[in-house]
């Protein structure tokens, strides 16, 4: 399904779709609040985005001393092409230590590659520790925002759903309670693993450490409680120097949730005594992108969230309307990228307003990107009704005489036309809108009359 349709699913749900719209807003408007609290906040964002800059233009180099760094620290690091490469290195890491359950903290990469089905097929259970995540585990579904991964169900879903799950008190709905249930649950989850898994927020090349950013503290929970911590990578995660973290753990926080810094921010070095850590560094796609001169600075994205909460479109079709697993702006730039034909639709699911390239604290010019992959997708679809159709106002446009016809013609014809035809199918524009009134005569003719 296309963007439109699964967007006009969404808003079947009226009341939810408008407390989803104002929900992001008000995510939005705290990130604007925090932001003017810092009077160098747009010298850090040119900041990040010139490290992030460099970091594309070496990343070979970058990777390659991380890959040393991390070695020399009793790191084992690993390198997978795809996500089925990543996929069958965790598992081989599992069969190794004999795991059959794992704790995992959140990340988007993972759920790129499709870890999670991945491994429960392998006879592993997978359990998600982010608060959100869990929720959307419990329900089978994908997270529906980067950030927020349950932000799409109200108080009362979530009620409902732990009573289910968790055996909770029925129509109980205060936060406190719901928390303190999934608590204890995750507790017996995480000493119970012998394995926990990670996302990561930065790797820094000169030293061959790592940071892991949480807010609820559950990825050092996993981390600590495990004997073995597979870290999962996306090779643009990298950063030259631990002193460039400053700059990119001072914009995350206050981007992604109007925080001033995230409750946890775990840096991990080299493994305690007879423990591990893996690294598996990730490329799926990146390089492609990389080649992509137009669309590579996609890559500069620290996944702060801040151009979903923004965005008009996706504040009102929500993040599944996307079918991709990074939804929204962004999402809309690199789904493209991974498959054309399948995320074809994503980069008109824009107004092209720009509140997006504005806030992101990378400076990734997103909605100038979404106008270019419009263009590439008008090419590589080529003769359509919609191009006809253009191409036919477009000949029209160019002639004078051909333009003042049809315009009369049009004119006559929508006074008599019957809504049946005007307002038909063919006319999607008018599902929401009326046709503005018909003027009695062009601007031409009036302004003869009226130019004295
Ligand atoms: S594109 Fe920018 S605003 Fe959007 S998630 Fe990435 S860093 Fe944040």
């Amino acid at each position: 399904m296309s963007h439109p349709a699964k967007a006009s699913e969404f808003l079947q749900d009226a009341a939810k779709a408008k407390w989803h719209d104002e929900t992001l807003w008000f995510v939005r408007d705290k990130r604007d609040t925090i932001s003017k609290t810092i009077p160098e906040w747009e010298e850090l964002r040119e900041l990040a985005s010139q490290i992030k800059d460099n970091v594309l233009a070496n990343l070979y180099e970058y990777l390659v001393q991380f890959e040393e760094k991390a070695t020399a620290n009793g790191i084992q690091v690993h390198w997978a092409k795809d996500a089925e490469e990543h996929n069958q290195i965790v598992l081989s890491i599992l069969q190794k230590h004999q795991c059959k359950a794992i704790v995992k903290s959140k990340s988007i990469l993972t759920e790129e590659c499709h870890l999670n089905p991945f491994l429960e097929n392998s006879g592993v259970e997978v359990v998600d520790t982010d608060l959100g995540e869990r929720i959307v585990q419990f329900l089978n579904q994908p997270p529906s925002h980067i950030v927020l991964p349950a932000i799409h169900l109200k108080k009362r879903d979530i009620s409902e759903l732990f009573h289910e799950k968790l055996h909770t008190e029925k129509g109980n709905e205060d936060p406190a309670y719901l928390t303190h249930a999934a608590r204890l649950h995750l507790r017996e989850k995480f000493l119970g693993a012998k394995v926990a898994i990670t996302g990561v927020n930065f790797g820094v090349a000169e030293t061959g450490e790592f940071v892991v950013c949480t807010n609820e503290g559950n990825a050092d929970m996993g981390v600590h409680l495990a004997d073995v911590h597979i870290a999962c990578m996306g090779i643009e995660k990298i950063i030259p120097r631990r002193k460039d973290l400053g700059v990119f753990l001072r914009l995350l926080a206050r981007s992604a949730t109007g925080q001033p810094i995230t409750n946890y921010n775990s840096h991990f070095r080299s493994p305690a005594q007879g423990k591990e850590i893996h690294i598996v560094l990730v490329d799926n796609g990146r390089t492609d992108q990389l080649a992509r001169e137009k669309f590579k600075n996609s890559l500069k994205c620290i996944r702060c969230g801040a151009c979903m909460n923004t965005c008009p479109i996706y504040r009102r079709s929500g993040g599944y309307s996307y079918g991709s697993v990074v939804p929204g702006p962004i999402g809309s730039i690199l789904s493209p990228g991974l498959d054309l034909k399948k995320h074809s639709s994503l980069p008109f699911a824009s107004t092209l307003c720009g509140s997006c390239t504005d806030v992101c604290p990378v400076k990734i010019n997103i909605h100038e990107q979404l106008y270019e992959w419009r263009q590439e997708i008008t090419k590589a679809q080529g003769t359509n009704a919609k191009s006809i159709s253009m191409k036919i106002a477009n000949g029209i446009f160019a002639v004078p005489f051909a333009y003042k016809i049809t315009g009369a013609m049009m004119r006559g014809a929508l006074k008599i036309l019957p809504d049946s035809i005007t307002y038909s199918g063919l006319n999607t524009w008018g599902k929401q809108r009326d046709l503005p009134e018909t003027p009695k005569e062009t601007f031409k003719d009036w302004y003869k009359k009226n130019r004295s």
